[in-house]
């Protein structure tokens, strides 16, 4: 089970007198839990996502990211593991190593790529993922460690080299038919390219996919709600649900709206206001913000602050 813990983050635009956006945002998110993310516009949601991936737009002041694992998630490494590999600060780790790690983040507009089909797109993301994940903890490892006569193969030369952490063709399409029947989607999608030409909604479903492909331990989506039709919402609820019951990844799952809550049910609510988290509850919180905007949740930081 991995936790990611966010600690008075503070961080602003990564330029001089860059706007101060997150001030100071304390939030907690376990694997197998879904959270949303609530604030209205301009709240620093996204931004909070953006620092969480490693996103270079913007310089962290204050405040730390970690990630812990246990046993469970470090099962593939090989190496023998110290204390430290079980807690990483995501601050110190460049983006592709915070995705080794287990942190997916989808993006609220996902860049369409054309001459990339979906599937090549998702097999390299898993390799290139493999390799990142094991160097990072070999690298770890080899501090303490430097024997490696073992290395070669540790099954048999049948089943393919074991030494270079490719997913091969066959792996990878029986990987994906599953992931497709997990999500209920049609196999015509894998041919398209990379997000060009597709609706709004089939954008967000690929989201979804490459999240289940990935198997993170925790998932950040950010409004992948927006712009759905109540068919495509309820096929992306439907695809969220299963990445938590199936995979058990934890979800912040960052919304500006209520609508999609009443099909992804969360455990906890958060708002978010002028880069800070104000607010957290139920889910009753996410109803009565719908019902009663969040000019409350202003007063209510405002009275106490
Ligand atoms: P939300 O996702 O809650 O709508 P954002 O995190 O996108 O909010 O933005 C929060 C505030 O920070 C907004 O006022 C936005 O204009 C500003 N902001 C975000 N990113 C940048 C940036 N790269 N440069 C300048 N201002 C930014
Ligand atoms: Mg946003």
């Amino acid at each position: 089970m991995a936790t990611l813990e966010i600690n008075g983050l503070r961080a602003r635009v990564a330029e001089e007198d860059g706007e101060r956006i997150l001030r100071g945002v304390d939030l907690t998110v376990e694997s197998g839990d879904i959270h949303a993310l609530m604030g209205p516009n301009g709240s620093g949601k996204s931004t909070l996502a953006k620092v969480i991936a490693g996103h270079p737009a913007y310089e962290v002041t204050e405040g730390s990211v970690t990630l812990h694992l246990d046993d469970a998630d470090v099962a593939d490494i090989d190496a023998d593991l110290d204390e430290e590999d079980y807690s990483w600060e995501l601050l110190e780790l460049e983006p592709n190593e915070r995705a080794a790690l287990g942190i997916f983040l989808g993006f609220q507009y996902p860049a369409e790529i054309e001459g990339v089909t979906m599937t090549n797109f998702l097999r390299q993301a898993l390799n290139a993922r493999a390799e990142e994940r094991e160097e990072l903890f070999e690298d770890e490892a080899d501090e303490s460690e430097t024997d490696d006569e073992d290395a070669g193969y540790d099954t048999s030369p049948m089943e393919g080299p074991a030494d270079d952490g490719e997913i091969g063709v066959a792996e990878f399409q029986s990987l994906l038919k599953e992931k497709m029947e997990l999500l209920d989607m049609d196999e015509k999608f894998m041919q398209r390219y990379l997000n060009a030409g597709f609706s709004g909604g089939e954008k967000k479903q690929n989201e979804v996919l490459q999240a289940a492909m990935l198997e993170p331990s925790i998932a950040v989506l950010d409004e992948i709600d927006s712009g759905l039709d109540i068919d495509r919402l309820q096929d992306v609820s439907k695809g969220i649900n299963a990445l938590r019951d199936e995979q058990g990844t934890g979800i912040l799952q960052i919304t500006h709206y209520q609508r999609i809550l009443d099909y992804v049910e969360p455990d906890r609510v958060h708002v978010m206001l002028d880069g800070e988290v104000v607010k957290s509850g139920g889910a009753e919180l996410a109803e009565k913000l719908e019902d009663e905007g969040y000019d409350w949740v202003r007063e209510d930081a405002f009275e106490t602050a």
